[in-house]
């Protein structure tokens, strides 16, 4: 099961770079609150000029307003010490640049007297006031005595604006960066924390650790996005701890049915060898008699038979028939019959029970007997005893000619070796010799 857990990748593929959160969060802020202190500077610069130039103007404006009066007036008295000294007072005021006076002389070219603060004749932006010069000798008569113009001091302007501007980025860039740091800090508080500690849970994670569930080290008033992970993580543990719990006893259960269905195979296969092997035993042998059967016996006869070829020993083979057989179930009946059959088998098998000897029954009341090593007298000796064993039982036979009780004829026959190659003709040889003992009068045994 631990394996399951460790075809997943614990840590992102090294191929791509590890940047925080918290830092890419704060790049954007950082990005966002330059463009936004770009837009604010000019905005608020132009404003500032705007002011500045509106101040310089009314400056303008209320300089002429003292001096407009009093320049015509010495103009018009040709008070010359008195227009020098009020055109020094206009020219030393701080928002003029430079000033201009125009005297008209009716008659005359006129007189001009400039005072520029500045030695250049450079351009100027700031405000420029001009001013007709009007003398009131008496009530209702008014002269055009000359021509004023105040020009505002564009250094003044610039110095001012700049001032301004200089206050205004260091705010913006102030505030910006209080504002990336506060960013940072709350995200890094609220966020990344537990972020990394999330990882390092899911990290640890194997199937023995799912019953420890995830615990953010925080304390939250409110649910937010954070708890709800937190849950989620918790449940899917849950839920894949209970799945591997299932999938465990089921593997037990299987693993205890395979046992049981092998213990079943086997029990049902040695039950089946059984079988088959009564079954093979049934087919080799005679149900009534337990011996073995014609075709058992046509299996075995030509094992025995090329044994004694190749290694030239003697083979005898005695068939066995009851005397008038017919007549005893005639008489006793058929179950008797069967009886006295599996009487004379027993006999058969105590008489001829040594390893090699060979005993079966071909077919009602006749069996066979194949004795290796034995030649023809011994045969005839051996088919004796078998006879008088039988008569030992003494089987009464009411119906017998010969006896009074059951009794058997035994024809006799030898391998030849030059005149047979095949077990039938031995067989044959012997049905032959039966054939002769039963025409002898029964009940005895015939070569
Ligand atoms: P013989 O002395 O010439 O051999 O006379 P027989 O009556 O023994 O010979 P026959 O071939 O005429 O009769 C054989 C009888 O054996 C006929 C049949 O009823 C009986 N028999 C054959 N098989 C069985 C069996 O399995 N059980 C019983 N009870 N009788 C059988
Ligand atoms: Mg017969
Ligand atoms: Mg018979």
């Amino acid at each position: 099961m631990a394996d399951d857990f460790r075809t997943v990748p614990l840590h992102p593929p090294k191929t791509r770079t590890f940047s925080s959160l918290g830092r890419r969060l704060v790049l954007a802020t950082l990005v966002f609150c330059l463009c936004f202190t770009l837009a604010m500077v000019t905005l608020r610069t132009w404003q500032a000029w705007e002011n500045n130039l509106a101040q310089m103007n009314s400056e303008l404006l209320l300089i002429d307003q003292v001096f407009q009066n009093t320049l015509a007036h010495a103009i018009w008295e040709m008070d010359r010490e008195s227009l020098d000294k009020q055109i020094t007072s206009v020219a030393n005021a701080a928002p003029v640049g430079r000033v201009v006076l125009n005297i008209l002389r009716p008659g005359q070219s006129p007189e001009i007297i400039e005072f520029n603060r500045y030695a250049s004749n450079s351009s100027s932006v700031a405000p420029v006031l001009h001013r007709q010069l009007v003398a009131q000798p008496y009530i209702g008569a008014n002269e055009k005595v000359g021509e004023l113009t105040i020009e505002g001091d564009n250094n003044l302007l610039w110095e001012r604006l700049w001032d301004e501007a200089r206050s205004i980025v260091i705010t913006q860039v102030i505030q910006s960066l209080l504002l990336a740091g506060l960013v940072m800090t709350m995200f890094n508080r609220l966020v990344t924390v537990h972020v990394v500690h999330i990882a390092r849970h899911l990290g640890k994670l194997s199937p023995q650790t799912l019953n420890f569930h995830l615990k953010l080290q925080r304390s939250v008033q409110r649910q937010d996005e954070l708890s709800l992970l937190e849950f989620k993580v918790n449940a899917l543990q849950d839920n894949l701890h209970a799945h591997l719990e299932r999938q465990h006893s089921d593997e037990l259960a299987l693993a205890a049915s395979r046992d049981q269905l092998a213990e079943l195979v086997e029990a049902r296969t040695s039950e089946l060898k059984a079988a088959n092997q009564a079954l093979e035993a049934l087919s080799r042998h005679d149900a009534l008699t337990g011996l073995a059967n014609r075709r058992y016996f046509d299996e075995l006869k030509d094992v025995e038979f090329r044994r004694a070829i190749r290694h030239n020993t003697p083979l005898a083979v005695l068939m066995c028939d009851v005397d008038f057989f017919k007549i005893y179930n005639d008489t006793y009946g058929h179950i008797k019959g069967d009886e006295c059959l599996k009487q004379i088998a027993g006999t058969l098998r105590s008489v001829f029970g040594r390893s090699g000897e060979l005993t079966a029954r071909l077919g009602g009341e006749e069996f066979v007997v194949v004795l290796p090593n034995i030649n023809a007298s011994q045969a005839c000796e051996a088919a004796q005893r078998f006879r008088e064993s039988l008569a030992e039982l003494e089987l009464p036979h009411g119906g017998s000619a010969v006896s009074p009780f059951v009794t058997l004829s035994i024809g006799v026959a030898e391998l030849d070796t030059k005149t047979m190659d095949h077990f039938d003709q031995l067989l044959q040889r012997a049905d032959q010799a039966l054939y002769r003992a039963k025409r002898q009068g029964r009940n005895c045994v015939a070569l």
